[in-house]
């Protein structure tokens, strides 16, 4: 069974330290205007990364979601 996750970053409190970045790159993204785009429904072949960017992430921002369908 293919797991699907929707992910979402909380604005509030990203401090942008762009490790999510580093650890999911194309997943999430700091843009040149230094805001951080992220995808909300990121391919299921990137689901570890994207885990441990959101345990990595010192403002724990990141959440996750499990999407079953
Ligand atoms: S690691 Fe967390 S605080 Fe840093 S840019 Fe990513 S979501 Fe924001």
């Amino acid at each position: 069974v293919e797991i699907r996750v929707s992910v979402s970053v909380d604005n509030n409190h990203c401090h942008r330290y762009a490790i999510c970045q580093q650890e999911a790159p194309g997943v999430f993204e700091l843009t040149h205007d230094g805001r951080l785009s992220y995808s909300a429904i990121p391919d299921p072949r990137r689901l570890e990364a994207v885990r441990q960017a959101a345990r990595l992430c010192p403002m724990q921002a990141i959440t996750i979601r499990e999407v079953h369908r």
